[in-house]
């Protein structure tokens, strides 16, 4: 069985990101990109699964600018098999993303697909259910827990309000992951070598059909309020004064 798995080029996390002067979106130039920690999770998950002899190829597909080749080189290192770079340098969207996304399963008839739950710049976590409703495929969010036996279904533990829940889907399925799927392994020197030699396609969203023109207008990007500087004070009467008169949490 196939696993097609999206992963997105983003700002790395470690990077502290600063809203443009003209408060139109955040700046990117000459910040360090890395794959979005979900789509980590989520390749991982695809090759363990693969590992484990039950599923039998494992698909990387990004969508961006040229330079997502290296998001999808990544993740080659950590095992998958084959690449494919939907190649635009439109701002795209969940809803693009996932008539992408859809095109690409027309074609590769996955048996799963796995996405990130959210991206960490836009925050949507959109893409997954969206896909989802466009091919009319069953689909879990926030898996904590796939446990794949054979072709038919799949067994997925999500992470909710009251605990765990787990849910059975019938294959072909959507699955988002969590954060406490699994942790994604440390990319060697050697895959990396091997990662150069696999398969990488490149189409545009035009072959494909698909319109990714934005529909939604971001109209202003702001920068969270500063906090203001700590006092210290000088006993607890004076803290417990603050607390109830300026801060009036108490
Ligand atoms: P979002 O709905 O934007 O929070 O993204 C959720 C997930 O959709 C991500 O974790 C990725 O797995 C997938 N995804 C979003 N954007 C892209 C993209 N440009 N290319 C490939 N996968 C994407």
């Amino acid at each position: 069985m196939k696993i097609l798995v999206g992963v997105k080029r983003v700002v790395d996390s470690n990077v502290k990101v600063r809203v443009k002067a003209d408060g139109t979106g955040v700046e990117t130039a000459g910040l360090k990109m890395s794959m979005n920690p979900f789509d980590e999770i989520a390749v991982e998950e695809a090759v363990r699964l693969k590992e484990k002899g039950v599923a039998t190829e494992v698909v990387v597909v990004s969508c961006g600018v040229a330079a997502c080749q290296e998001t999808l080189r990544a993740a080659l290192a950590l095992g998958a098999d084959r690449a494919i770079l939907v190649e635009t340098g439109e701002e795209l969207q969940p809803l693009a993303v996932a008539k992408l996304l859809t095109a690409i399963a027309d074609k590769e008839k996955p048996g799963l697909v796995i996405l990130g739950k959210q991206a960490i710049d836009d925050d949507c976590n959109q893409t997954g259910q969206m896909l989802a409703a466009l091919t009319r495929m069953p689909q879990a969010t926030f898996a904590s827990r796939i446990n794949l036996a054979g072709n038919d279904a799949v067994s997925v533990t999500r992470e909710v309000d009251g605990g765990l829940e787990t849910v059975r889907l019938k294959l072909p399925a959507v699955v988002t992951t969590d954060l406490r799927l699994n942790e994604p392994r440390y990319v060697t020197l050697p895959n990396i070598m091997k990662a150069k030699k696999r398969p990488l396609e490149t189409v545009k969203p035009a072959d494909l059909g698909v319109d990714v023109a934005p529909r939604i207008n971001t109209l202003k990007v702001a920068e969270p309020p500063k906090r203001a500087a700590g006092i210290k004070v000088a006993d607890v009467a004076a803290l417990v004064s603050k607390l109830k008169n300026e801060a009036k949490v108490i």
